[in-house]
């Protein structure tokens, strides 16, 4: 079982170390999201170079194409695409959710058509679980109910209980797998209910896991209910375990999370923003694409040591992306997939420095409106 080891906290932030069978990772940490078995457009070795410890993988779209038989002939992701760090599969029933079409919602699971070829198939808590463990992700995540907002409370009650329930079938599923080398964790919902949110905690904390997530957030809600609710729903999570906020978010979002004491996060903002232009940085977000970076010299961002703005200007970035070179994505990428690592890895110093409060009144006080 993982073993998180909690190193320092300032404030409720918190900075700690945990081991996986594929190495160990340092919390507050950022998953890059790979949902096809790529993180797009970079390979195993620049995510590497980025400082990536672990990334996302994506249950349904792995499932459907290329399949468990494919990836089971690899032992696992790992081997199948060349990344032998840590990775956390996603249940994959958030994709169901949004991607599917004809989902039926049922006490068995989700009854679907894949969103690629019509093909029917029932997503069961257990038969998340066996997916995942055929994927041998290092960190697997049970199968709940994700809910549209705005909910009713009736709706919220409802998927509570039935993430609880499935929670409860993960875990019975999971114990019965001989040669576990993987963390199964607990998914928390309730809705935008601070009382539901209290009562999935409890639920989820009974049936007991290595490590808990806060699901059902940034789907739709306002960034001040998004917020309320994760700074409700964080305390609530035992302390002595990590606390995963799924699906979130902005650069501002990590810093007020890890503020409120989450560990982890995963996100495609970085990677897919990148691929329509829109760097982050410092001093907040640009778009490539402004005509008034036509001849700036000066790179994405003075502060980033990354490849991209070791080596390229605004100018030229901005002409790759206006002719729609493959390059314009994987440099774009490069840049703000090594922004949000750093940003998390300098949180963490911060932390272990007992001065996350600094970190914070710095991180504000250069950021300017968006698109300078
Ligand atoms: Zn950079």
């Amino acid at each position: 079982m993982l073993d998180f080891n909690l190193l320092a906290q300032s404030g409720a932030a918190r900075a700690g170390v945990f081991e996986t069978a594929h190495g160990r990772v340092e919390t507050p940490v950022f998953m890059p999201v790979g949902t096809q078995a790529t993180v797009k457009a970079l390979s195993p070795e620049e995510l590497k170079a980025a400082g990536v410890q672990i990334i996302l993988g994506n249950t349904y779209h792995l499932y459907l194409r290329p399949g468990c038989e494919t990836i089971g002939r690899f032992m696992g992701l790992h081997r199948f695409m060349h990344w032998d760090r840590p990775i956390l599969t996603d249940s994959g029933g958030f994709q169901v959710f949004s991607l599917s079409k004809l989902r039926q919602l049922t006490e068995a699971g989700y009854a679907f058509q894949s969103h690629i070829d019509g093909s029917r198939h029932l997503l069961s808590p257990e038969k998340s679980i066996q997916v995942q463990l055929c994927l041998d992700s290092d960190i697997i995540m049970c199968l709940d109910q994700c809910l549209e907002h705005p909910a009713t409370r009736e709706q919220a009650i409802a998927a509570l209980e039935i993430t609880t329930r499935w929670a409860g079938r993960c875990k019975t599923f999971w114990r019965t797998q001989t040669d576990r080398r993987n963390s199964l964790f607990g998914i928390v919902q309730g809705g935008m209910f601070a009382d539901l949110r209290r009562r999935s905690a409890e639920e989820i904390a009974t049936i007991g896991f290595p490590g808990y997530a806060v699901g059902g957030l940034s789907v739709g809600e306002p960034k001040a209910l998004m917020m309320e609710m994760a700074a409700h729903t964080l305390p609530l999570l035992p302390a002595d375990r990590p606390r995963y906020v799924m699906g979130v978010g902005t650069p501002e979002d990590l810093v007020a999370l890890v503020g409120m004491g989450a560990d982890m996060f995963d996100c495609v903002m970085p990677t897919r923003n990148a691929r329509n232009g829109q760097m982050f940085t410092a001093r907040g977000t640009l778009n490539i694409r402004n005509a008034r970076f036509r001849d700036d010299p000066e790179p994405v961002d003075a502060s980033c040591g990354c490849y991209t703005c070791r080596h390229y200007s605004l100018a030229y970035l901005r002409h790759l992306y206006m002719a729609r070179e493959i390059l314009a994505y994987r440099l774009n990428t490069i840049h703000n997939i090594h922004y949000y690592i750093n940003l998390v890895a300098g949180m963490r110093r911060a932390i272990l420095s007992g001065s996350f409060d600094r970190f914070q009144k710095a991180f504000y006080s250069v950021r300017q409106s968006p698109d300078r």
